[in-house]
């Protein structure tokens, strides 16, 4: 059977739902979102471990207290989402060495201004454009110490604010915030979804979002209907469709296009990297390691790069959770995702035993998100190489005919961020909306002269 509305969003995500709320509060009650996994949030996402509400994807309120309002900070206060500060800037004076010393805070700054001052120096020679120094200059700073490869992972991988302007710090401030609430970073897009979704008892009942619908392929063509097909045989039509699949979806074959997508189109979509971030959560019998503000995140200095680098403590977000965290990104991401949370477990807990001794307890329990080989994600969010034009982000934006683009990837601004999400799903509804309202217009001039 078909099914048919003026609009088909696809993916439940912060864009997904932002973008149909615009639509249903200007008048376009009747669409339809089309969600591939069982629950809405996409990369926002908690799952039960340890006693705890942990968060597999989004963790942080990036961009609070500067000069303009973060509007995911303010859906936070208007919903009550408990947070809690973090602050990474302490994280280079708690660097361990393989022996369980931490290096002197004099060594760690003077490593962390020199990686600082190399990497600026980088960025000014790749906008000069000048490969030749690029090259040698390069070779001259390459990091090769533990220290030096921690921090420029920790730079690099975490903190290039200190490098280059970030529009999310520099307009929403500089501060994070650590969600910590049972209910789950995704309360917002409860509350969100609340507001334009029939509701009951905290579940969505509304026909208008169907979960578990894959969608695997989208029929187009300028002037007449869209129709998208779904894994399980589902069709559905519409006038409009707004798809939100991430970035890493789009470079795959998940969802075929007929016609297939312009070349402009997916050339760009191929230039924008995709970022894996994966956070390990270990669940012990009792805390061995140092607490207190000042300690939250500690970082270990191995002769690999990004091997089990940055760790944090779940102690100011759950006091008594005994909770390590652990960030691995992408080359490593993918190793430990392709091997058993077993092996994950006993490489952890041998890195942990370098810097806390050998008679630490051992875990009693692992979680490993696997956001590459999640064939609804591939990945945890885009990248666009530092020096490219806003064309690449401009170009995977621009609808192609009936099909509007939304997502983090699609915030020039803000991509890689929740806001990002929320910020470019209200642009897309919005410019949809306008774009309905001038054909509803000319169709009425039409009607009138006929
Ligand atoms: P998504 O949330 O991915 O939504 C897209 C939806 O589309 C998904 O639900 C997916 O299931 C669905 N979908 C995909 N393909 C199909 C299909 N074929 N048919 C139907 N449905 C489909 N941001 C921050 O601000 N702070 C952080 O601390 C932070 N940390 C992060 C850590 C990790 C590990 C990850 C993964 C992300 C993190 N982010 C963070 C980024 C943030 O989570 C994302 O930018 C944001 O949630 C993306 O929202 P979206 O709506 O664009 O995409």
């Amino acid at each position: 059977s078909r099914r048919r509305s003026s609009v088909i969003v696809i993916g439940a995500g912060v864009s997904g739902i932002s973008a149909a709320k615009v639509l249903a509060e200007n008048g376009v009650e009747d669409l339809v979102i089309l969600e591939a996994s069982d629950r809405i949030g996409g990369r926002i996402r908690n799952e039960r471990f340890g006693g705890v509400s942990a968060e597999l994807g989004a963790g942080w309120i990036a961009g609070v207290g500067g000069k303009e309002a973060n509007p995911v900070w303010e859906l936070a206060s208007q919903s009550g989402l408990r947070t809690c500060f973090s602050d990474y800037s302490n994280a280079r004076y708690n660097i361990y060495d393989r022996s369980g010393k931490i290096f002197p805070s004099g060594v760690a700054a003077d490593s962390y201004k020199k990686a600082v001052d190399s990497a600026i120096q980088n960025l000014k020679n790749l906008e000069d454009n000048d490969d030749s120094i690029n090259v040698t200059s390069e070779h001259h700073s390459a990091p090769k110490t533990p220290i030096e490869l921690a921090i420029d992972f920790i730079l690099h991988d975490f903190e290039m604010a200190e490098v280059e302007p970030i529009s999310t710090y520099v307009d929403f401030g500089e501060r994070e915030f650590l969600v910590a609430d049972e209910r789950g970073y995704v309360h917002l897009l409860h509350k969100m979804a609340e507001e334009f979704l029939f509701t009951s008892d905290d579940k969505i009942m509304d026909s208008r979002l169907q979960l578990n619908k894959v969608v695997r392929e989208i029929q187009h063509s300028r002037n007449g209907v869209v129709v998208v097909k779904t894994e399980d045989g589902c069709v559905y039509e519409a006038n409009y469709v707004i798809l939100s699949a991430s970035i890493g979806v789009l470079q795959s074959d998940l969802i075929s296009f007929k016609p297939p997508l312009p070349r402009w189109k997916t050339e760009a979509i191929e230039k924008c990297d995709v970022m894996v971030y994966t956070k390990i959560f270990l669940k012990f019998p009792y805390k061995f390691w140092p607490c207190g503000p000042e300690k939250e995140f500690f970082i270990y200095a191995h002769e690999r790069r990004g091997y089990y680098t940055f760790w944090q403590h779940m102690e100011n977000a759950y006091p008594g959770s005994n909770i390590l965290v652990v960030t691995l990104t992408n080359g490593e991401s993918k190793r430990v995702e392709a091997q058993s949370d077993e092996e994950t477990l006993e490489e952890a807990m041998e890195v942990l035993r370098d810097m806390f001794g050998p008679s630490i307890p051992n875990a009693t329990d692992i979680l490993v998100p696997r956001w590459w080989n999640n064939r609804f994600q591939r990945g945890s969010y885009s990248n666009y190489p530092i020096i490219s034009d806003n064309q690449v982000v401009n170009s995977i934006k621009a609808p192609v005919g009936r099909i509007f683009f939304t997502g983090e990837h699609t915030s020039e601004k803000f991509n890689g961020y929740v806001h990002g999400g929320y910020l470019a799903g209200i642009d897309t509804g919005k410019t949809l909306v306008e774009k309905m309202n001038k054909e509803k217009e000319r169709d009425s001039e039409n009607q009138n002269q006929n």
